[in-house]
C-alpha cells in the first residue's frame, strides 16, 4: 500500500492498517480510528443496522 501523505496507524476498533486522514471515534472523541470505522460509527448513530453499514461501506469503497 502506498502511503503519501499520511504515517500509517493502526485502527483499534477494526486492527486494521490504514493511512488515510483518521477520523475520532464518537465514543470519547478522542480514540482515533480508520475512516471506514468512522463511516460505520455515523450510520450506527443515525439507526443503520451492521450489515446495511457493511454494504454502504462496500459502495463508498467501490466509488473511490
Ligand atoms: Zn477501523
Amino acid at each position: 500500500m502506498k502511503c503519501e501523505h499520511y504515517e500509517f496507524r493502526t485502527c483499534p476498533k477494526c486492527g486494521k492498517c490504514y493511512c488515510e486522514r483518521s477520523s475520532i471515534s464518537r465514543e470519547d472523541n478522542e480514540t482515533l480510528i480508520c475512516p471506514d470505522c468512522g463511516t460505520r460509527e455515523a450510520l450506527a448513530s443515525i439507526g443503520v443496522s451492521k450489515e446495511e453499514q457493511e454494504q454502504i461501506l462496500e459502495i463508498i469503497h467501490r466509488n473511490a
